[in-house]
């Protein structure tokens, strides 16, 4: 299949392609780009001046969280069937508004991977997923409730072996206590570094990333130190309270380890934007890490209460502005940057060939207007249109 008369962004350039508006896909990906005037009229179809960039990445979601349910302990209500159909039309959703990848950072009973396995089969066109199945946490930590409770590093290994046995394709820890967990406090770390390191350590010997979930500084600093591929949320939450105990030694493990920051900026959180206090910390903060040399990723969190799995297209413009990103530096955190974070660099994010054919289409240009977004014109995932 040929595609003509393209604005291509590639994921990764400061600006439209200059040289090509056109490309041919094959068997799933981009083999090659090509100029319109080159290709015959009959080969090619038309695509009308729509501007087309890489699919979107959500580095950060939960499938089997319905986000109309407040209380945790109310999502486990539906039969398995009932459950693994709307984690599918949970990814169709995400599929048609341009998120072509995400990443589940965490369920209960991996029915998320029956319906990533669906997807990778063929049978069901959607977001692709990678997974981390049960995350580990601390016994009543953060999301114990998933099952992966772990008192030392002993039964910590054995919550990612089985994992593993469960073929996921990355492993989550939760580095600190979290919100959503009654009993659970965000500042406190639920593992020292050396856990932390040697849970790195296993999982990277069985080729998978590890993401943590840190909001408490201490958690921060081992999670850094212990050289995880991502920092989820790094809330900086110290004894005086959110985004308010930034630690400039942490963010040097950061930038020594490669280790990404995954903000969890939601479109919710437009709600902050004018609300002083919280605003210009989180403004500085981000801008402070960014400085360092840490890059950020694009992440909604989504299936939490209120956070929909298909905003990230709506979260991508709030980032933009509390991390202080111009458009195209937004959009390289939702496509090339965070396909290499999640260790898919080689796969997806760009408009190359080679690369897999997971595009999203709009009527005007989001490197000059993000809001655009939230419009995709045509959605290909592997090679295929979305509906
Ligand atoms: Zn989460």
């Amino acid at each position: 299949m040929i595609l003509n008369n393209l604005h291509i962004w590639d994921g990764v350039a400061a600006d439209l392609h200059g040289d090509f508006d056109a490309m041919e896909i094959k068997d799933g990906r981009i083999q090659r780009l090509l100029r319109s005037d080159a290709v015959g009229d009959a080969a090619g179809r038309d695509m009308g001046g729509l501007f087309v960039i890489p699919g979107l990445i959500d580095a950060h979601v939960h499938m089997c969280l319905d986000p109309e349910i407040k209380d945790p302990f109310e999502q486990g209500q539906y039969s398995v069937t009932e459950q693994l159909a709307k984690i599918e039309d949970r990814a169709v959703r995400m599929l048609a508004a341009g998120i072509t990848t995400a990443r589940d950072l965490g369920g209960g009973n991996w029915l998320e991977l029956v319906v990533r396995d669906k997807i990778n089969a063929g049978d069901l066109l959607a977001t692709r997923l990678l997974c981390a199945g049960q995350p580990i946490t601390s016994v009543q930590g953060h999301c114990h409730f998933w099952g992966g409770e772990a008192a030392d590093l002993a039964e910590a290994l054995v919550v990612l072996e089985r994992q593993l046995e469960h073929q996921v394709d990355l492993i989550k820890v939760m580095a600190t206590g979290g919100n959503l967990t009654p009993g659970s406090t965000p500042a406190n770390a639920q593992f020292d570094r050396a856990t932390l390191a040697r849970i790195v350590e296993v999982a990277t010997s069985n080729k998978r990333l590890v993401a943590a979930h840190c909001h408490g500084t201490t958690g921060i600093a081992n999670a850094a130190s212990a050289g995880v591929s991502t920092i989820e949320h790094c809330s900086w939450v110290g004894a005086n309270g959110w985004g308010q105990d930034y630690d400039p030694v942490a963010v040097a493990d950061m930038v020594a380890n490669q280790v990404r920051v995954s903000p969890t900026i939601n479109a919710g959180w437009k709600r902050y934007i004018g609300s002083p206090a919280f605003e210009a910390r989180m403004m500085a903060n981000l801008e402070k890490i960014q400085q360092a040399g840490v890059q950020l990723i694009a992440s909604t969190d989504a299936g939490i209460p209120g956070v929909y799995h298909h905003h990230l297209p709506l979260a991508i413009p709030v980032m933009a502005h509390f991390a202080g990103l111009t458009p195209v530096r937004a959009l390289r955190a939702a496509t090339s940057d965070c396909a290499a974070a999640i260790g898919l660099g080689a796969e997806v994010g760009r408009i190359q060939p080679g690369y897999c054919a997971d595009m999203v289409f709009y009527a005007s240009n989001p490197l000059l207007d993000l809001d655009v977004l939230a419009s995709p014109a045509a959605v290909m995932a592997r090679g295929r249109f979305s509906a």
